[in-house]
Parts: structure tokens; C-alpha cells; sequence
């Protein structure tokens, strides 16, 4: 490679090593064990409902759990219809103020979100017991701590919606039962999910993408970032079908953090602010179909960090994840899951080997060829560790679609996705045992790097 045909801007990544921009997948396994046992269809009265169970007349616990979920309902409608009054109205006389104040800020967020659905789902979980210190403040009838769901929706990209948790205290007063608070009560191990809605103004765009409508998200600091996106997407998810066919949803949820702690909110994980970029989806159910709470979140420094050739590349990988990610097992190793959506993002680039992986090629340059796949601890590992890690697994699926074509590439990554150990898939799809996979992958890195 001669320096002189770089694409512009590329230089500047290498040499700020932008591998350290980790591209990680993370699943947030969502506990889905939600079950509704009264839910009602009619307008909700001025707070109470009868349960009929039969001949019986209902329990204290079926009555209170029938009161809280009209009181959930109108919590929902009062937040989604930015209806200040009827959300007052909803919280009790002692409510934490700035649970109310919190309350009154999303409401004015949230009905510009495109919701196809906004609810709260009382869940079957055994309650958790209300601190006593909350409790005596309040000094009312009663006071709960049911298991909550906020069950949300994004017109468009969510096909299903999904759930996240919420820490609610309830209490009851004057036989009305009205919200307190939604305080992580971690003694509890309770705590209510933020959305990007919690975290200020929105700026929203819906983009018709290939097969859908996508959206992006994200706060008016990053207007320009979101932009850039909604303008990338339609191109990228076409880049993505025209790689992986068309067996994924073809469109994108994605949200822009503007804060550390949002992004650890929204990735349900801590990832560092070095981190570009996670895809987080819900458990994937056996069956192959459609994952539930996909989204693409970027890191708070994204903006500011990523070139137009990394929003790029950075936007596809994790797109390849989102359309891969039914074919994706949670022990799926990084080497493939990483170097495969790698593979996806860089392709067409037009950028050379030396430019994609020059870790790599130093490495190969004084020590030899590769000898052994990255391992998954090499790719959070940080550092140099880290960027060969990335750039070895890339260079894998550089090397089978260049010398096996993409089509086998596509089979090796469904079977090297699912089976474990991967042994087999080197057999089953290539005709190669492993150790001469590795050797083969070997020779074809140290010609690349030559
Ligand atoms: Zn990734």
C-alpha cells in the first residue's frame, strides 16, 4: 500500500488508534416473565375497579393489583399525551418532588416519540418490601412495591414491543391509590430503566430505510450526529441487505447518548466512553424470529470522535449485528461475531489491508503470520491487545471471502455462529480442519502484510 491513495481522514484513525473504539455486542437479557392478570378494556373510573372472579367477591390483593393497574394506565396516558394536569393527578399528595418534576419533564418529551405502544405492566413477581423509612413518611392507607414494566414500542423499527423495569412505590390515601416514587431501591435490587426520553429534549428523525421506516434519536447537543445518521442509514442498511440477503428487518432503532450515564442506561451495561458505539437486543428466542429491543446506541464522545469514514463503518458493523442477530447465539464467539460484522462494515470501502489492519500487519511484519484465533477476552482487553483482537478477527473473513467467495463466507459465519466448538463449521463448510484453517488464514495475512 502506498501512503499516497489513503482515503483522507483515514490516516488520522490509525494513528489515534481508533481500534480502541471497541464495537462491543451486548444482550440485555430481559426477564419476560411478565404476566397480566386483570387488565381492562373500558374507561378506567375515577380510580377504583371491580374484579369478578367468579361468584367471589375479590381479594384485598385482586382489588389493589386492579386499582394500580388503572392507576398505571392513566400514569401512561397522562406521560404519552404530555397531559400535565391528569399526571398531577396521578401523584400522591407526598410524592418524592423530584419524581414529580422528572415526571413533568418527559411528558413534555415524550409525545413527540413516535410510540406505537406506552404502558405499564404490572408484573407477577413477588413484591419487594417498601423501606420502612418511606413507608412511616408517608403515612398513608397503604403503600406497595409491585413488580413494573414500562412496555414501549417505536413506530417502525420495534415489530414487538419491549420491557424494562421500573422501581415503583405506590400508595394508597382517601381510597385512591397514586404514585410516590421510582427510586432505584437497590437493597432491593430495583431499579427503574431510563430511556432516552428521561434524559431531556429529543430530536427525532424517521428515515424510510430498505424494508421499513428507521429512526434515530438523540438530544438537540447532538443534532448534527443525528443528522449525519438519519442521512447514513438509508445507504447503510442497504449495504447491510445487499451482504446478508434479505432475512432481517431491514431498518434501524437508534439512539445517541449524550452523557456517560446514558449510555450506561440505555446499553444496560458500563461500557467506557471509548466505546463508539453497542447493539443491545432482548433475548433471542430459539425460533429464529425477529429479537426484541434491538437498538444501536452511540457513545456520548461518538460525535465528536468518529470521521465520516468511521460513522460509516462503525453505523454498518452494528447494523450487521441487528440483521445477524437471530442467527447470533449468546456463546457466539467475538472472533466471529465481531470479525464478521467487521468484515460488513469495512466492505466496498475501498480500503486496503494495511489501512483496515495495521496492528496486524506491524505484528505479522516482525514476528510472522498469526497462529491462533483471537480469544474473547483479547477484545475487551484494551490497547494493542485489543486492535489485533479486531483486526485478526476481520482479517478472517477477509480471507474466506477472498478466497472462498462471500456466498461460503455467509454459510461459515451461520455455522461458526451456532455450533460451539467451532471445529466442525471449518469442516462442515469449508472442507478445512482447523489447525489448516488457521495455517491457511496465516499464510494469507503475511501476503496481505507483505
Ligand atoms: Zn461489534
Amino acid at each position: 500500500m502506498s501512503t499516497s491513495n489513503r482515503p483522507s481522514g483515514l490516516h488520522v484513525i490509525l494513528r489515534s488508534s481508533w481500534r480502541r473504539w471497541l464495537v462491543v455486542v451486548v444482550v440485555v437479557v430481559v426477564a419476560v416473565s411478565v404476566v397480566l392478570i386483570h387488565r381492562f378494556d373500558g374507561p378506567p373510573t375515577a380510580g377504583t375497579a371491580e374484579v369478578t372472579v367468579g361468584q367471589d367477591p375479590p381479594t384485598y390483593d385482586q382489588q389493589r393489583r386492579a386499582d394500580v393497574t388503572v392507576l398505571l394506565d392513566q400514569w401512561a396516558r397522562a406521560v404519552r399525551s404530555g397531559d400535565l394536569d391528569a399526571l398531577r393527578d396521578v401523584m400522591d399528595p407526598q410524592a418524592d418532588p423530584g419524581f414529580v418534576e422528572a415526571q413533568l419533564r418527559r411528558a413534555a418529551v415524550v409525545p413527540g416519540v413516535p410510540f406505537a405502544e406506552f404502558g405499564y405492566d404490572l408484573g407477577d413477581e413477588p413484591e419487594t418490601p417498601v423501606p420502612p423509612s418511606i413507608a412511616a413518611a408517608l403515612d398513608s392507607t397503604d403503600v406497595w412495591a409491585p413488580a413494573v414494566y414500562l412496555r414501549y414500542a417505536i413506530t417502525g423499527p420495534d415489530a414487538s414491543p419491549t420491557r424494562r423495569p421500573v422501581s415503583l412505590v405506590v400508595a394508597e390515601r382517601d381510597g385512591r391509590w397514586r404514585l410516590v416514587d421510582d427510586a432505584d431501591l437497590t437493597e432491593y435490587r430495583r431499579q427503574t430503566w431510563r430511556g432516552p426520553w428521561d434524559f431531556g429534549p429529543l430530536t427525532v428523525r424517521s428515515v424510510a430505510t430498505a424494508a421499513g421506516t428507521s429512526v434515530v434519536m438523540g438530544h438537540p447537543d447532538r443534532d448534527a450526529f443525528v443528522e449525519n445518521l438519519t442521512a447514513e442509514l438509508p445507504s447503510a442498511i442497504a449495504a447491510v441487505t445487499d451482504f446478508w440477503g434479505d432475512d432481517w428487518a431491514g431498518d434501524g432503532l437508534i439512539f445517541v447518548a449524550s452523557s456517560a450515564e446514558e449510555f450506561a442506561e440505555l446499553t444496560g451495561s458500563d461500557p467506557s466512553t471509548d466505546v463508539a458505539a453497542v447493539t443491545v437486543s432482548d433475548a433471542v428466542a430459539a425460533d429464529g424470529s425477529r429479537p426484541t429491543g434491538q437498538r444501536v446506541v452511540f457513545g456520548p464522545d461518538a460525535a465528536s470522535r468518529l470521521t465520516p469514514f468511521t460513522v460509516r463503518s462503525v453505523l454498518r458493523h452494528e447494523l450487521t449485528h441487528v440483521a445477524a442477530r437471530a442467527r447470533t447465539s449468546d456463546g457466539t464467539e467475538l472472533w466471529v461475531s465481531e470479525g464478521f460484522a467487521d468484515y460488513s462494515g469495512y466492505r466496498g470501502s475501498g480500503a486496503e489491508f494495511a489501512q483496515l489492519a495495521p496492528t496486524l500487519a506491524a505484528i505479522v511484519a516482525a514476528g510472522g503470520p498469526p497462529t491462533v484465533l483471537p480469544k474473547n477476552e483479547d477484545f475487551g482487553a484494551g490497547g494493542a491487545r485489543s486492535s489485533v483482537a479486531y483486526e485478526s478477527a476481520w482479517s478472517v473473513f477477509a480471507f474466506v471471502a477472498d478466497r472462498f467467495g462471500e456466498s461460503t463466507l455467509r454459510s461459515l459465519y451461520e455455522a461458526l455462529a451456532s455450533e460451539s466448538p467451532t471445529d466442525s463449521a471449518f469442516e462442515s463448510v469449508l472442507g478445512l480442519g482447523r489447525a489448516q484453517f488457521v495455517s491457511s488464514w496465516g499464510d494469507w495475512v503475511a501476503r496481505q502484510a507483505g
